[in-house]
């Protein structure tokens, strides 16, 4: 069973569907009872389509930085 830590550090290679099937499957089930994890992979989702408009793939470090301390706070 994965926990939020694991959704968190595999979020961005989870939307470039660069994880494992198992580890897919993993965070799929983790995501139908997790709301927090739900909408951290949305709202990263709909980050890197923005910037793969604009054919960058990967999100400045410091921008997904303060990102995943926004989100991080939900679950403190
Ligand atoms: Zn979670």
């Amino acid at each position: 069973m994965i926990r939020c830590e694991d959704v968190l550090r595999e979020v961005s290679n989870y939307i470039d569907t660069e994880v494992t099937e198992d580890l897919r499957h993993q965070i799929e089930e983790h995501l139908r009872g997790c709301h927090n994890c739900t909408v951290l992979v949305s709202t990263t989702r709909k980050t890197v389509s923005l910037l793969s408009s604009s054919r960058i793939l990967e999100l400045p470090s410091d921008v997904s930085q303060r990102l995943m301390q926004r989100l991080a706070v939900h679950w403190s």
